[in-house]
C-alpha cells in the first residue's frame, strides 16, 4: 500500500539497523531497499532484480534474494505467496495492515483494508477463546477488468474454480453432445467449478456430484453465471497491481 511519507523513515531505520548489526555489503543492500521501496507492487526476486537493472544496478539474483530475506528478518518487508504462485515480497510498514484479493484470471492483486472485517476476526477468535496475533485474508476471484471482457455465455473451459454456473447449450458435433449426455449433464443443469487447473481435466459438480471433464469436452459446454447480479461490476476502490 502507498505510504510514501513512511519511506523516508524506513530508509533511516534500515541504515541504522543494518549498520548496527554489521550486515555486509551495506551500500548494495541499501540500493536494493531503495528500489524495493520505489515499487508498490508485490514483487518476486527476479522482478526486483529487473527493476534494479533498469536503475543501472547490476546485482546477483542470490544477493537480491538474500537482501530481501534480511529485510523480512528486520521487519522491513513481508513475504507472501498466493496459492501455488511464486514467492513475492511487499513493504512492511509498521502499524499498517491490509489484505488481498487475487484475480485468478490475470493474477491482478488488489489490496484492501476494512476495520469491520478486522474487528470481526478478533471477535470470532475471542469467541473460541483464541487470542489472535495475526491473520491472512486472501480472496480469490475475478477482477473487474476481467469481468468486463468476459463473453456470456462462455465456454466452460474458461471458468475458474469456485464459479457457479448454469449450462446453456452444448456445441460441437453429435458425438460430443452424446458424450456429455451420457455423462449425465443436461442443458439447464446448475454446476459448481470444483477445480480448474488451467490445463488437463477439470472437475465440476452438479447436485454435489463430481464430474471429471476433459478440456476438449468442456470447450463444448456453454455456460452462464448462475447469479448474474454478483457479476455487476462495482467501482474498484482498491489499489491494484498486475503480476506474473
Ligand atoms: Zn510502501
Ligand atoms: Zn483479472
Ligand atoms: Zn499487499
Amino acid at each position: 500500500m502507498k505510504h510514501n511519507n513512511n519511506h523516508i523513515r524506513e530508509k533511516e531505520q534500515f541504515k541504522k539497523l543494518f549498520k548496527q548489526e554489521h550486515i555486509d555489503n551495506f551500500e548494495e543492500r541499501f540500493k536494493v531497499f531503495e528500489v524495493f521501496l520505489q515499487t508498490e507492487r508485490h514483487v518476486t526476486v527476479s522482478e526486483l532484480l529487473e527493476l534494479l537493472n533498469e536503475n543501472g544496478y547490476q546485482l546477483e539474483l542470490s544477493f537480491v534474494r538474500d537482501t530481501l530475506e534480511l529485510m523480512c528478518r528486520f521487519g522491513f518487508a513481508k513475504k507472501i505467496q498466493f496459492e501455488d504462485g511464486p514467492v513475492r515480497y511487499e513493504h512492511r510498514h509498521l502499524g499498517r495492515h491490509h489484505d488481498h484479493m487475487i484475480c485468478t484470471k490475470c493474477r491482478n492483486i488488489i489490496e484492501f483494508e476494512d476495520q469491520r472485517l478486522e474487528n470481526l476476526q478478533i471477535q470470532i477468535a475471542a469467541a473460541h477463546g483464541f487470542h489472535m496475533l495475526q491473520h491472512k485474508m486472501e480472496i480469490y476471484g475475478i477482477c473487474s477488468n476481467c469481468l468486463k471482457t468476459r463473453m456470456h455465455p462462455m465456454s466452460l473451459v474458461m471458468a475458474k474454480q469456485g464459479e457457479r454456473l448454469i449450462i446453456k447449450d452444448f456445441t460441437g458435433g453429435a458425438g460430443a453432445r452424446m458424450r456429455l449426455l451420457t455423462m449425465g449433464l443436461r442443458v439447464g443443469d446448475e454446476l459448481d467449478v470444483i477445480t480448474s487447473p488451467g490445463k488437463g481435466q477439470m472437475v465440476i459438480a452438479v447436485d454435489c456430484r463430481r464430474y471429471v471433464i476433459g478440456r476438449g469436452l468442456a470447450q463444448k459446454v456453454l455456460v452462464e453465471p448462475r447469479e448474474k447480479s454478483i457479476y455487476v461490476v462495482k467501482r474498484n476502490e482498491g489499489r491494484s497491481d498486475r503480476s506474473n
